[in-house]
Formats: structure tokens, sequence, C-alpha cells
């Protein structure tokens, strides 16, 4: 046995280990694992290679070993081992200048950071954060004798033979006191479950009891034979490792499964990501089904570099309008352990972005070409991805032009040039401009609906909560296009004609009325405008102007902030049309009393029909209708 000093200028590095990694100590069993595969993977290409003479690969595992009584845990591969040179080289000094460097670089830091390293770099050390003795005991594949290395958590070592026989590296942690969860069998399924679910090699923890099928001729209430079997976590080939012509859709929804085992809804569908140049990537990512509410469904994409796992946070690599998608994403370009806004300015990263954004136009291209009416169909469940990032990337706007959808409220979909070409004859403007007529809401805005159906137009239905800055951006970049929603303002004024109408009211009558509803209706709630219409069209309307009611929509959803502190006003326009038989009626009723009840049952009726009277005021409504009809 021979005594060393791990060659380290600080002198305890471990307490250093501990503080700095401090938020992120389960990340240590990754870490081994991922040395233990690269060392299995080493093995398999020496065999492969012919290096290795007289050395069978075989099919090595990993195995992950609890101990509870004797505060054990072992990690033990079959890889290629190391010999006492190695063990000197790569453990003592390597490893410890790379720990020192480490330390160096971030020993100014407070340990709010530890978590930028978190990801990475570290490796075997990160086991002295939960663990006070370590040990390693290996036999490299080279005809040389096992080596057993121990060291307490201090910089000093003992190395001495050992006897162990079988090719590869055992790794023995005795847990320390401050780190008991480590010695729990839940805990150490869940983490080999968050990092090491898709690792390449087989991680065996435990055995598990299998059912075989019952022998011939077993009786009805024989009980079938069991075996215990090793307790494969992981599954070494998942899917998107695979080429996308050995897969078929089967294959793609059976791996959503096993990413989302508590998700019972199918994806809608699939991308399969695989570039090799200018960078390296693979992954799949899906379309679920989506809601209007984007904030709940982000962190959904995982991260792997070389099958581990490294996050569920993308943001940066992945544009944010794609982080509603689901599947994972494997690169070993993307760098890690390096801060989110260094992320964000990467080149690479940069380019695996647009990279993810081009893919993603794609695929929904080709859906939308192959299966229109397939892709109609889902066209709800996805639009919210599809209309963000057409807000929030230009490229992908552009793209989006293809296979954008903007349905009628009666259920027909149109791409935007398809749509502006249909309506173009009707809804073209006296100043030439296209009106194009939409609703948020088919049962709220009904009666409006009605109205500009009844003169031949078509209404979109646009119900996104992002919809209004989209609809901005589209007017900016298209020329001679407005979009208003249909109780934005009356019929005839939202798109307005020449052939205006005749009033059949005189000038003086007009002033008559317009004194007496101004003395009866709020002035702080609605602004009166006397306008002659259709005799048809209803006497009382209550319209919001366009502009008013997107600034508070953008403020709802962020952006916009103009008013941003006060709110806005619940300011509604009320259009008086003073064709409309009910007016004259007012006008010339006699009593004031009368008078006042007909005004305000009207004004009742047009605030119920834009969803505006509740509470007292509709009981009062309800109230004030059953005596004028009793
Ligand atoms: P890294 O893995 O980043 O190189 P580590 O500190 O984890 O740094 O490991 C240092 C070196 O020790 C590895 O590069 C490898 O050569 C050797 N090593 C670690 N674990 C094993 C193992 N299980 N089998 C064989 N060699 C190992």
């Amino acid at each position: 046995m021979s005594k060393g000093t791990i060659n380290v200028s600080v002198d305890n590095i471990f307490p250093l280990i501990k503080k700095f990694l401090y938020s992120d100590h389960e990340i240590f069993l990754r870490e081994l694992i991922s040395n233990a595969t690269d060392a299995t993977l080493k093995m398999k290409h020496l065999a492969n290679i012919g290096e290795a003479k007289g050395v069978e690969y075989g099919n090595p595992i990993i195995e992950v070993k609890l101990d509870k009584k004797k505060k054990e845990l072992r990690i033990i591969d079959q890889g290629i081992g190391m010999t006492k040179e190695e063990v000197e080289k790569y453990i003592n000094e390597i490893a410890f200048s790379g720990a020192e460097e480490f330390i160096e670089k971030y020993k100014d830091k407070n340990g709010k950071d530890a978590g930028i390293i978190g990801h990475f770099g570290l490796g075997f050390y990160s086991a002295f954060m939960v663990a006070k003795k370590v040990e390693i005991i290996t036999k490299s594949y080279k005809d040389e004798p096992a080596v057993h290395w121990t060291c307490e958590g201090s910089p000093e070592f003992t190395i001495e033979k050992a006897d162990k026989k079988e090719r590869g590296t055992e790794i023995i942690l005795h847990i320390a006191d401050d780190s008991t969860e480590f010695l729990e069998e839940s805990r150490i399924r869940e983490l080999l479950v968050k990092y090491n679910k898709f690792m390449p090699i087989p991680i065996k923890f435990g055995t598990r009891t299998e059912t075989l099928p019952k022998p011939e001729g077993a009786k009805e209430d024989d009980k079938a034979p069991t075996k215990e079997v090793d307790n494969i976590i992981n599954n070494p080939n998942p899917a998107w490792t695979k080429q996308p012509t050995e897969l078929e859709d089967k294959d793609y929804k059976s791996f959503y499964r096993e990413l989302y085992p508590m998700q019972f809804e199918e994806p809608l569908f699939h991308i399969h990501l695989n570039v090799d140049y200018p960078f390296n990537l693979t992954g799949i990512l899906y379309f679920p089904k989506m809601t209007n509410d984007m904030s709940i469904q982000k962190d959904k994409i995982q991260l792997y570099q070389n099958q581990v796992f490294v996050t569920d946070n993308v943001e940066g690599i992945v544009p944010e309008f794609l982080t509603m998608l689901r599947g994972v994403i494997d690169s070993p370009d993307i760098p890690l352990n390096v801060s989110r806004s260094y992320l964000q300015a990467d080149g690479a990263v940069k380019k695996i972005s647009s990279y993810i954004t081009r893919k993603v136009a794609d695929k929904l291209k080709s859906l939308f070409n192959n299966d229109r009416e397939g892709f109609e169909k889902k066209w709800n469940d996805i639009k919210i991805v599809i209309e963000y990032g057409m807000l929030t990337e230009d490229k992908f706007f552009e793209k989006a032009q293809d296979f954008a959808l903007y349905p009628t409220v009666d259920g027909n979909y149109f791409t935007f040039s398809e749509f502006k070409e249909k309506i173009k004859d009707v809804q073209t403007d006296k100043d030439d401009k296209l009106v194009i007529l939409y609703a948020s809401d088919k049962e709220e805005q009904h009666s409006y609906i009605e109205a500009a159906k009844e003169k031949g137009y078509e209404v979109l239905l646009l119900d996104s909560p992002i919809v209004t800055h989209l609809l901005q951006k589209v007017e900016s970049k298209e020329e001679k296009i407005s979009f208003v929603r249909v109780d934005s303002d009356h019929i005839e004024n939202l798109i307005k004609k020449d052939d205006a109408q005749i009033s059949k009211l005189s000038d003086e009558e007009k002033e008559t009325l317009k004194t007496f509803l101004d003395g009866v209706i709020p002035k702080e709630k609605f602004s009166v405008q006397l306008e002659a219409l259709d005799s048809n069209a209803n006497p009382f309307i209550i319209t919001e102007p366009e502009f008013m009611r997107r600034m508070k929509d953008m403020q709802k959803t962020g952006g916009g902030g103009m008013f941003g502190m006060g709110g806005f006003p619940e300011m509604y326009n009320l259009i008086v049309n003073t064709n409309h038989e009910l007016v004259s009626e007012i006008l010339n009723t006699k009593t004031d009393k009368k008078k006042e009840r007909l005004v305000n049952q009207a004004l009742d009726l047009a605030r119920l029909s834009k969803n505006l009277l509740k509470g007292e005021e509709l009981t009062a409504f309800i109230k004030r209708s059953y005596e004028m009809i009793k």
C-alpha cells in the first residue's frame, strides 16, 4: 500500500466542492453513471477496432447497489477500468487540477451562482458532495493487477493492490451523515429515472419478479411460475437515437408515453430532428393539444447530452414559442456550464434555434399540403403555438403564410391570401381598404355577427389571447388592410360604403332626442351617437371602438402599456338608430317618465346583447320587463 497527497494547493477541496455545488448535490449519481457509461463505451470501441485482444465485450451493464445498513452506495461497471498509473493520472492529478481550476474560477462567487455549474464539469469528485469516504476498485482490460484507491475527503489518499478479477470499475460511496437521503431506495430510483432513463448502457437497480407463462397442462388455479430478473431502469435505445426511417407512427406514440407516463392524451403529431452539420442535434418534438393558457405548458422539453439528461429548461436553445411543445433534444454541441445570457449569444446555439424553427415550419407546411382536412381539424389545438411563433419570430411569420389558418365563424378555414381573395369584392370600403371582420366569441357577439352576415360579409373567429398583437403585426406587413371586430361599431360604419342612409328625423327632432338621451343615459359609461341606419337594424347598439379594445386586450396579455397604471375606463359608444320605429316612438312619447322607461329598457337590451348586463342591473331589468308585459 502506498500513500500520497493529491496534487492540489487548496488545503481541503472537499468542503469547497460541497459548498459550491450545494444546490445540486443529487447530480453526483449522474456524473458517476456517466463515467461508467463512458468507460463501457470505450471498451466497446476498443473491442470493435480489435485493440483489446482476447477481451470479450459481451453485454455489459452498469449496476447501482444500495446497502442501507452499511451506508454504502456502489456503482459498478464492466468498462475499460484503470491501471495504477491511470488512477494516478486521471483521478489524482487531472481531476484535481480540473477541480482546482474550477474552484479558482468560482471562488468569489456566492452560493447562489452555484446553479450555473450544476451541469457537468466536476465529474468523479462530485461524489464527495454526498460521501465522507470514496473507494475505487478497478481492473483495467489490460493485463495488470487491480487497484484499490481510498480517499476520505482530504487531499490524502491511499492506493494498493486489489484482488478484483473481472474487468471494470466499482465506485463505493460511504454516504455522509448529512446525505442519508441517498440511502433511500426511492430517492435513488427517482434520480435514476430523472437523469439516466435513456442512457446507452443498461443500468441495473435491484431485481424484480417476472411472471412466466404457466407450463403446459397446468391447472386453472395453479400459480404461474415466477423468476427474479435484473431490474433495468433505462431504455438504452430511445426513439430519437434511431433513424426516422426505422420508426413508425406507433413507435413515436409509445415513446411519447415513455417520456410522459402521466400524460393520457396522445400527441397530435411529431417532428423528428436529425442533423450532423454544422452542429450535432437529434431529437423528437411533439405537438400536444394546447389550451389557451400559455404559461402552464412550458418546461416539457427535455435536453440531453449524449443521452444523459441535463435539464428541462430549454429557454434560449429552443425559440420561446416552441417551448410549449414537448419531447427531447439531444446535442453534444450545446455548452452547458454557462449562463443563459451567454447561451443566447452563442453562435452555435443561435443556429440550433433557427434550425429547429425551420424544421417545425417545414413540418407544418407538409402536414398542411398532404392532408389539409386533417390539418384544419387540428388547427384549434395548435394555433396558439403557431400564432405565438408568427408574432415573435419574423422568419416563422413568413413561412407561416403558407399554412396559418383563419377560420370563419361558420367553420371554414382559409389561408390569409385565400381569404383576401374571397372577400375582396364585398368587403373593400370606399377608400379601397380591405376590411376584415372578426369575432372573438361566437356567443357573446352573436347579434353583431348576424348583422354582418346579413350584409353578405364573412366573419373570422379569432379567439386566441394573443390575437390582437398578431393582427397588429399582420396590418403592419400588409397594405390597405384593417381588422375590425364585429362589435366595434355598427356594421355600416365598419365597412363604409358611399350610400349613406337618409335620416327620418329632422335636425330639430334629433336635437331634442339627443338632449333627452344625454339626461337619462350615464355619461361616464356611454357616449351617445345618433346615426341614420337601416330601419331594420337595432334601435340601440353598444359598440367599443376597435382601438380602445385592442389597447385593453394588449394590456391584459402584456405590452401596449400606454395606460399601464390606471387601466382603461369602461367606456362604450351607444349608437342610436334614428331610423328605427322605437326611436321615433321614444321621441313622440308624451310623459318623461314613460320616455325614460323606454330608453332604459332599450339600453338594457343593447347591454344584454353585448353581455354587459349583470348583477343588480340585470335583476332590475327583469323586474321592469315583467311589469311592462303584465
Ligand atoms: P471527466 O469524466 O470529465 O473526464 P472525471 O473526474 O469524472 O472527469 O473522471 C476523470 C477520469 O477518470 C476520466 O476521464 C476517466 O479516464 C477516469 N474514470 C473515471 N471513472 C471511470 C470509470 N468508471 N472507469 C474508467 N475510468 C474512469
